[in-house]
């Protein structure tokens, strides 16, 4: 063997053993028996013999033995990371170990295991389920006019609270022992996205009370007695809940509140001398908080008299509170954008409460802000994902239909590009929000807290519906603008900003929830190293951190040797476990998912504590790791709807967006590293051979606008379980009656022009062309009649409202 095979065979191994991120005895045997081969087949001279055998002797042996290792290398390395790594606060850990990791772990950790993806069953709702959709949830949607709520009630009508209530829509997530729907995340979600594709208002109102709130709060950590006086009554309607966190001075920092509670004893109710807490607070922005009944309420705890056991500072807390208990002050509105659900301030002087209305009781005091992390990430998966993807569905489905119907300069708007652009988009971001809406459903219906998935659908599904409801807003140009009832999108547009806002503020949501916190519960091991620096226990410590540190040096360089290898073949021989046309993107995204893997470690090794102040590169890495986590989300929908040729277009246009994105996102990342020397070695290591995902082009933009365009099985999907009113009174309505009537007048209608450009004394003149057309035989009488039906049917859709007075 000449000494070039030795090395091909040498580095080779080394690759194929990095890539496997095979255990440390395996990578010592394997350089002892590259020495002894080196030795039998090129017979090296004796001193570099020597030299090697030392090198294995002395360097590498000793890490291959765990005592030495530990003592030598692991111990001294964890008391240098203790000086450095800066101290957490309990509200910190707290948030950050809240809920639990999933599919987005498995793209964040550079080697996803796609079977675990595919194997999932796809989402469905139970008979009872579909019953609801079909039944209460069609009834209410029925009733509802959003333009009366928002404009005339500024609240839902008395009818409609009452049908709300009486039908379980308070009390979804209520087990049906206490007489709640006990519905799956599935059919929650789609309960949301339907009552609010029909009107934001409601939807807000249906969403609340089955989000983080009393009910959610009761369940996971309410005592028997709170659990049995409360449940019924909400899920009853009974009562009527809210959750009040944010205040004047608490907004993102919530933890920071000022709200106090102080352990005393105090008159209740008549009897002396009970333990309880007396309050004072000042909270704002309440969703539901006008009529809410019981108000949860989130505070600190103090204990001056250490009535409770030693400590002071016992903490957040959460209590549920009557709001006709004596000091309460509750019931003035703020007015969020001109949408209509109750939403208002409160207040609280010395109001005081026994110690049993803490939620869980005394034994939950102080562990509110640990509640409230745990709890958060089930509604954050559904809420809002639900309601951004109503909203995307209606704007595709009714502007859609409006860019078909609405002409000019001879032609209907939808077919010239520039609308096409935004049509195409439409299309395509609502078919990658509804694919993440189903896929967190599914998470949470498995049992799972996906706090970083949560936190990733509703950044990105808000700020999508934000995107899309702004190409519909240009689309209907006057039509968007002038509010009445018959405009459908105004106050979808006017909405925006609140589900951008609430729930997580995106900003904060971007750069610190879905990398800050992805980054350390999505790493196979920065959790593991974090909780052995802060172990007082240093015995146990060193065994953690040397497992952790060693753990993480393997896994870096596999993603070295990975990042390379998938870069040069561009991922071609990475098995997917479908074929078809979504196979490539399979491929695509774990080549993107280790190139992610690689740079977010170097920048967590190098950065370190630092990292969590750059958030432009946390909220990088964030997006890099949101468009993987939506382009598998699409390629799981695509496959699980047994590949509808149809929608193709839609799934090769979502994928390449988000492929795309990812790729250009990890540029602009390395363009803006710190450290430029290490840019450029991981620029060379992850594109080999330059950038090779592309925004998906004109013809896949065309192909999703068409879908738009007229009346398909594409079409249907890609907006079902939105409420398509039945009538003709609605903006919807008639849209729905007006679309296949022009559509199947077009032909005829040109027939029209081309009379009226041979005939010039008819331009302009609607009906004597018509008349005309007929006398001359170039249409029937009955020709004639579908397009004057048309013609109506289009004017009823172009019309606009206006005011005597406004
Ligand atoms: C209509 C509506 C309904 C609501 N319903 C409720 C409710 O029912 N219960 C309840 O308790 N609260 C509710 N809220 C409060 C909501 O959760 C807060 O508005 C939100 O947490 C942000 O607080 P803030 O508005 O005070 O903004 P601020 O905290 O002042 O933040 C302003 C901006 O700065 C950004 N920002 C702040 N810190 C950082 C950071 N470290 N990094 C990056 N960006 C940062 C934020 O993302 C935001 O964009 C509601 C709010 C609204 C508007």
């Amino acid at each position: 063997m000449n000494t070039a095979v030795w090395i091909l065979i040498v580095v080779v191994t080394i690759w194929g053993l990095a890539a496997q991120r095979v255990p440390g005895l395996v990578w010592t045997t394997a350089l002892a028996c590259a020495i002894a081969l080196w030795d039998v087949f090129i017979r090296p001279p004796t001193s570099l013999w020597l030299a090697a055998w030392s090198f294995f002797f002395v360097m590498v042996l000793p890490l291959a033995v765990t005592p030495f290792r530990r003592a030598l290398i692991s111990a001294p390395l964890l008391r240098e990371f203790k000086k450095i790594m800066p101290a957490m606060s309990d509200t910190e850990r707290e948030a950050l170990e809240a809920g639990t990791v999933w599919w987005e772990a498995e793209l964040f950790g550079g080697d996803p295991d796609w079977d675990q993806l595919f194997n999932l069953p796809q989402p469905s709702l139970s008979e009872e389920e579909q019953a609801f959709l079909d039944g209460p949830v069609e009834q209410l949607c029925a009733i509802l006019d959003d333009w009366q709520i928002t404009h005339e009630h500024r609240d839902l009508p008395p009818k409609v609270w009452r049908f709300m209530k009486d039908k379980g829509f308070f009390g979804m997530i209520i087990p049906k022992q206490y007489g709640g729907l006990e519905f799956s995340a599935q059919a929650h979600s789609a309960v949301v996205m339907k009552v609010a594709s029909r009107s934001i208002t409601a939807g807000v109102t249906v969403m609340v009370p089955n989000s983080l709130g009393p009910a959610e709060l009761l369940l996971h950590y309410g005592t028997d007695r709170q659990k049995q006086h409360y449940l019924s009554r909400l899920a009853r309607g009974k009562e009527v809940p809210c959750f009040a966190l944010t205040g004047p001075e608490a907004g993102s920092d919530a933890s920071g509140m000022p709200d106090r509670g102080v352990v005393c004893r105090g008159t209740f109710k008549g009897k002396k001398n009970v333990l309880g807490i007396r309050l004072n607070w000042e909270k704002r922005y309440i969703t539901l908080g006008p009529v809410a009944t019981v108000l949860g309420l989130a505070f600190r705890l103090f204990d001056p008299d250490n009535l409770l056991g030693s400590e002071e500072d016992l903490g957040i807390t959460l209590a549920l509170i009557p709001t006709n208990t004596p000091g309460v002050k509750i019931g003035t509105r703020h007015n969020p954008l001109n949408i209509a659900f109750q939403n208002g301030p409160n207040w609280g002087e010395n109001v005081f409460i026994p110690l049993d209305w803490v939620i869980g009781g005394r034994e939950r005091v102080g562990q509110g802000w640990r509640m409230l992390m745990e709890s958060l990430a089930a509604g954050r998966s559904i809420s809002l994902p639900a309601l951004s993807v109503g909203a995307g569905k209606v704007a595709c489905r009714a502007t859609g239909a409006y860019a078909r119907i609405r002409r000019q300069f001879k032609l209907p708007i939808g077919k010239f590009e520039a609308v096409e652009e935004g049509l195409g988009r439409m299309a395509g971001y609502t078919y990658m929000m509804d694919a993440a809406r189903t896929l967190t459903a599914r998470a949470v219906d498995m049992g799972e807290k996906p706090s970083v998935a949560s936190a990733i659908v509703k950044y990105q599904l808000t700020e999508h519906m934000r995107r899309v409801v702004n190409d519909a807003m240009d689309i209907q140009g006057g039509s968007g603008i002038c509010l009445g009832p018959r405009n459908f999108m105004g106050r979808v547009y006017q909405a925006l900003p609140i589900s951008i806002t609430v729930e997580g503020a995106n900003l904060l949501t971007r750069a610190l929830i879905i990398y800050g916190q992805g980054a350390v519960r999505c790493h196979p091991y920065v959790l593991q190293e974090m909780r052995a620096v802060a172990d007082p226990d240093i015995k146990r410590a060193v065994r953690n951190f040397d497992e952790a540190i060693f753990g993480h040096a393997r896994y870096t360089i596999s993603n070295v040797a990975r990042a390379f290898w998938l870069g040069l073949t561009s991922a071609r021989l990475v098995r997917s476990p479908v074929d078809g046309p979504a196979q490539r993107y399979v491929q695509k995204l774990t080549r993107l998912s280790t190139a992610f893997a690689l740079i977010s470690d170097i920048a967590m090794l190098t950065l370190g504590g630092a990292l969590k102040r750059k958030e432009k590169i946390s909220g990088r890495f964030a997006d890099v790791l949101s468009f993987l986590y939506l382009a598998s989300a699409v390629i799981k929908r695509f496959e699980d709807d047994g590949r509808p040729v149809e929608d193709t277009p839609l799934m090769h246009y979502a994928c390449q967006y988000c492929l795309h994105e990812a790729e250009k996102t990890l540029v602009v990342i390395l363009k803006n590293f710190p450290n430029a020397f290490l840019a450029w070695l991981m620029g060379g290591l992850v594109f080999p051979g330059g950038r090779r995902n592309h925004v998906p082009d004109d013809r896949m933009n065309h192909d999703c606008a068409s879908l738009l365009l007229e009346s398909s099985v594409a079409r249907d999907r890609l907006t079902r379980g939105i409420y398509l009113p039945k009538t003709t009174r609605d903006a919807l309505g008639r849209l729905e009656d007006a679309l296949p009537k022009v559509i199947a007048a077009e032909l005829l209608e040109r027939k029209l022009v081309k009379l009226a450009e041979d005939y010039p004394p008819l331009r302009g003149d609607h009906e004597a062309q018509l008349k005309a057309a007929v006398a001359r035989n170039v249409l029937s009488a009955a020709e004639a009649k579908l397009v004057r039906t048309a013609q109506a049917a289009r004017r009823g859709v172009i019309a606009v409202d206006d005011f005597e007075k406004i």
